[in-house]
């Protein structure tokens, strides 16, 4: 599989066409950005890192039943994945109070919620991702009822997986964005799941192990990843080509 011409640069990852129609490059970059980019920096391993961190999870979640872009590693910071039509809101579930939910509602960090929570985001850096409900979604045609009801079903199923898998690894998982897309007539994960796009705690001491660290300058922000990584039983060494 031959990498063509760059599609779309995000902020830690850059997309390229493929020699097939259907699949797509994802290269996993060393750059990290936070407040809509305006806390950006370069992080030694952090690409290689999340890009297998990332296949990690996402094979986690097939095995589950949950269907997602991910088709194999290419290398050390590449991965391929399916070509989806991407629906530009992301979907957040909360399983402790953390981030925007504190500063937006005025309560503590760190409170259980049982059940959790549910919010949609526009994906539009330059309005800061704004929270929108369903409401705004149906009124503007970003997805129809039914992909949000199966987004919905989705996301939590995530929840139900990866809960487990951190628990078993003494992690707190607090939350987590999802971006999914369409493809064939499914609704199916796209994007990633990395610690740049979820909270992470430590069970006992709760300790963030996330790109909160990045946030609010805790330092050790890779050192971190690879902590998670390495109770997961992640294999960081170097991808099959
Ligand atoms: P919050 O709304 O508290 O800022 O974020 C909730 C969760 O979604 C956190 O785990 C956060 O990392 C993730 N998240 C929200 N928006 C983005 C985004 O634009 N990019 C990434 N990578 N993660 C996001």
């Amino acid at each position: 599989m031959e990498k063509g011409a760059e599609l779309y640069a995000g902020k830690a990852k850059s997309v390229y066409l493929s020699d097939d129609p259907g699949r797509l490059f994802l290269v996993f970059r060393d750059d990290t950005s936070a407040f809509d980019g305006e806390k950006v920096a370069q992080l030694a391993r952090k690409g290689m890192v999340n890009n297998r961190f990332n296949a990690f999870i996402m094979q986690k979640l097939e095995e589950a039943g949950i269907p997602t872009h991910f088709e194999r590693l290419i290398s050390d910071n590449e991965s391929l994945v399916k070509r989806l039509q991407m629906i530009t809101v992301e979907c957040v579930v909360r399983n402790i109070t953390a981030g925007s939910i504190c500063r937006r509602l005025g309560v503590e960090e760190g409170i259980d919620l049982d059940p959790p929570t549910f919010e949609f985001f526009l994906k539009n850096d330059a309005l800061h991702d704004p929270m929108v409900n369903e409401y705004h979604i149906r009124a503007f045609g970003w997805a129809t009822d039914q992909e949000v009801e199966r987004m919905k079903e989705l996301t939590f199923a995530v929840n139900g997986v990866l809960k487990d898998l951190f628990a078993k690894a003494g992690l707190l998982l607090v939350d987590y964005k999802l971006e999914f897309g369409r493809h064939g007539g499914e609704i199916v994960l796209g994007d990633e799941f990395t610690p740049d796009g979820c909270r992470l705690w430590d069970a006992e001491t709760r300790k963030k192990l996330d790109k909160d660290r990045f946030r609010q300058g805790l330092g050790g922000v890779v050192e971190a990843y690879e902590e998670v990584a390495a109770r997961l039983g992640i294999d960081l060494g170097t991808a099959a080509t």
